[in-house]
């Protein structure tokens, strides 16, 4: 029998989820069905409900959804309890609404197994403060960074972000107009959405000196703005996050049947699409 999955989002239609999910499924000859649900935030709530009561595995959420997500839970990973956002959802054995976020998950796996990056002792910069943000922190800062600072348009939204992980290290903060981190970062990370407009949420160049990777989480078919403006500046590696959309499945997948896919042979149809 098969088992059903889907991905509530709105928009959805462009999503690559059913795609990567049926990859995943196959490689253990296993029968799925993966929708692509559109929602509303008038009806997410008993969209999810009505998902599971009719027979639904598993779910991912995506925007606007994911702080939604969360709010419905009746148990959190950790992951997700710190992010405050889910983007995988399932319901365990009691019949209880459970949460995760494998945002991070996927960002990490993707820097540290292909491409061969190491975070440990390094300096980050994370661009950007809003869901994406909350989702990889917890994961960045678990692989022991040298230093961490998150940049954002509006300040506060970094010093919230800051203050809500400062049990668990030290986040600096600052805001893109005026960047300041502790040492020349090593990677940066671009965590907004500013590439969706074809914008670049910095412009220092000095900030690329000492920087061996720039990422940017958005991905098209071309080279983001940002990775464009990386490259022309001489940052070596410039990636987008295909590899991580990948990864993150890679982990909602795992959540939900308890197997471990392997990622390698969609990486390299995607990077060279
Ligand atoms: P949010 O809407 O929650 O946050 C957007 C962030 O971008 C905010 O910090 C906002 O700043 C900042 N921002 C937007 N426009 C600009 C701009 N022109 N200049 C500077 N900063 C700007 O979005 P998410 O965090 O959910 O998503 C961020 C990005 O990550 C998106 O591109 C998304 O597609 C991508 N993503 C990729 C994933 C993957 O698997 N590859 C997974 C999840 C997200 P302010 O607070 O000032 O408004």
């Amino acid at each position: 029998m098969s088992q059903n999955f889907a991905l509530f989002g709105n928009p959805v239609s462009h999503s690559k989820s059913p795609y990567l999910h049926q990859n995943f499924a196959q490689q253990f000859d296993l029968a799925i069905d993966y929708r692509k649900l559109l929602s509303t935030p008038e009806n997410f709530k008993a969209d999810v409900r009505d998902f599971f009561s009719t027979g639904g595995d598993g779910c991912n959420v995506t925007v606007p959804f994911k702080e939604d997500a969360f709010a419905l839970c009746d148990i959190l990973s950790p992951m997700a309890a710190r992010a405050r956002a889910v983007n995988t959802l399932y319901l365990n054995a009691e019949k209880k609404l459970c949460g995760h976020n494998t945002d991070g998950i996927g960002l990490v796996n993707d820097l540290l197994n292909n491409h061969k990056t190491d975070i440990a002792n390094r300096h980050v910069l994370i661009i950007g403060a809003g869901g994406a943000t909350r989702g990889i922190l917890g994961p960045v800062i678990a692989h022991n960074p040298a230093s961490v600072t998150v940049a954002n348009r509006t300040y506060a939204k970094a010093q919230q972000l800051a203050a809500e992980f400062a049990d668990l290290f030290q986040v600096h903060t600052c805001s893109t107009s005026t960047i300041d981190t502790p040492d020349k970062p090593d990677i940066i990370i671009n965590a907004t959405s500013a590439s969706l407009s074809a914008e670049l949420p910095v412009t220092d160049a000095l900030l690329i000196t000492d920087c061996t990777v720039c990422y940017d989480l958005a991905y098209a078919n071309e080279p983001t703005a940002f990775m464009q403006w990386a490259s022309s500046h001489g940052c070596a590696k410039s990636l987008d996050g295909k590899g991580m959309l990948i990864e993150q499945a890679a982990a909602a997948f795992t959540t939900w049947t308890k197997l471990t896919p392997t990622t390698a042979p969609l990486i390299l149809e995607f990077a060279s699409a």
